[in-house]
């Protein structure tokens, strides 16, 4: 990665992010630990999408800058604290507790360069994608799965 010499004066670099209508602000700041898509059911349901493109930083890289107390949360399971904007419903981003990352969605930094690495969950799949990035059948092992892959096309 002999890129990462030119890019190392930008790896704190802050990227703004807010909701729908702009009533929560929050700033991410250096290097996101991963970067990809999640299909399974909760994220669906939740979202009414078919596919989740997640943006997963350490808690500490993500700051909220305005409208903190407009930030609904609700947690299904332990390592997932969904959070959106009361005022327009809008989501904003997955606290991961367990993990100490947070999932700060692809569209709430618009910013930022999303550049996906893999799909997980992808047995719970509902909208098969052909992008040649591998597919796991649910999680990375650290994160508490198999790391089995299904397919890599
Ligand atoms: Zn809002
Ligand atoms: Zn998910």
């Amino acid at each position: 990665m002999g890129e990462n010499n030119k890019t190392h004066g930008e790896s704190n670099k802050t990227y703004q992010g807010k909701c729908f209508c702009g009533a929560v602000e929050i700033a991410v700041t250096g290097e996101p630990a991963g970067m990809g898509y999640c299909h399974c059911a909760s994220c669906r349901t939740w979202s009414a999408g078919p596919v989740n493109a997640f943006v997963l930083w350490k808690q500490d890289a993500v700051e909220v800058t305005k409208g903190g107390d407009q930030i609904g949360t609700f947690s299904k399971s332990p390592n997932s604290f969904r959070k959106w904007c009361k005022a327009c419903g809008g989501h904003l981003m997955t606290e991961h507790p367990l993990w100490g990352l947070m999932d700060v969605y692809a569209a709430t930094t618009p910013g930022f360069a999303f550049k996906p690495g893999v799909h997980v969950n992808y047995q719970e799949t509902v909208l098969p994608v052909r992008d040649g990035l591998p597919k796991q059948k649910d999680l990375p092992k650290e994160m508490g799965g198999s790391i089995a892959v299904m397919v890599s096309s």
